[in-house]
C-alpha cells in the first residue's frame, strides 16, 4: 500500500518552506519536493535586508537553511528531486520525480517560483559565473546548488 501524504508541496524557495511550517503545525503530513534547485532564488543572492524579525541582513542561502530547519524540525519530510509529471485526475494525486518515483497526496501545494527570460548574451554567461565565484568564496557548503543554477542559466542543461 503506497504511503499518502496529507500535502505534497512542489518546490523548496520561501513560498514551498513556509507552505510546509505552516500545514505540517497543522498537523498534516507533508512532504516537499524541492527540485533542482532547494531553496529557490535565495540561494542566489547575499544580503537580504527586507526581511522581518533580522535586524543585521541575512545571507539568503542562510536564511534558507533555516526555514529548512525549522520545517524539519517540525515534522516535515524532504525530496531533492524534481516533479515530472501529475495525475490531477485521480484521488489521491500521484506525482512522479525524476528517478521515477510515485508520490500520493489528498492535496498538492505547487509553489514553483518563476524562471528569467534569457537573452542569451554573453554578458549574461560572464554574469553568471562571477555569481558563481562570489558566491563560492562566501559560501562554500551550496556549491552544488550553485553549478546546478549555472549551468541551468547558461543553458547548458
Ligand atoms: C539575485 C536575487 C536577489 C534577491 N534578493 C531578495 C531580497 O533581498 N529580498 C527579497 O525579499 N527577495 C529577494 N529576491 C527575490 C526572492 O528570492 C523571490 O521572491 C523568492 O525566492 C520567491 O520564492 P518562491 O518560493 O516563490 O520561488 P523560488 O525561490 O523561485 O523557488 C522555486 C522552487 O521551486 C522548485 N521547482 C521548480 N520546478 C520544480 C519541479 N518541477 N519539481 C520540484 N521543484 C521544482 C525550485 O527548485 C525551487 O526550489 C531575490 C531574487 C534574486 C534572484
Amino acid at each position: 500500500m503506497p504511503k499518502v501524504y496529507d500535502i505534497i508541496i512542489v518546490g523548496a524557495g520561501p513560498a514551498g518552506l513556509t507552505a510546509a511550517i505552516y500545514t505540517v503545525r497543522g498537523g498534516r503530513k507533508v512532504l516537499v519536493v524541492g527540485g533542482i534547485a532547494p531553496g529557490g532564488q535565495l540561494m542566489l543572492t547575499t544580503d537580504v535586508e527586507d526581511y522581518p524579525g533580522f535586524v543585521q541582513p541575512v545571507q539568503g542561502p542562510e536564511l534558507v537553511r533555516m526555514m529548512r530547519d525549522q520545517g524539519k524540525r517540525l515534522g516535515t519530510e524532504f525530496l531533492d528531486e524534481k516533479v515530472e509529471r501529475v495525475n490531477f485526475k485521480k484521488q489521491p494525486f500521484e506525482l512522479e520525480t525524476t528517478s521515477k518515483q510515485k508520490f500520493f497526496a489528498k492535496a498538492v501545494i505547487i509553489a514553483v517560483g518563476s524562471d528569467y527570460k534569457w537573452l542569451n548574451l554573453p554578458s549574461e554567461f560572464v554574469s553568471s559565473i562571477e555569481q558563481v565565484f562570489t558566491k563560492l568564496r562566501h559560501i562554500p557548503e551550496s556549491i552544488f546548488s550553485w553549478i546546478n543554477f549555472s549551468f541551468k542559466f547558461i543553458k547548458l542543461e
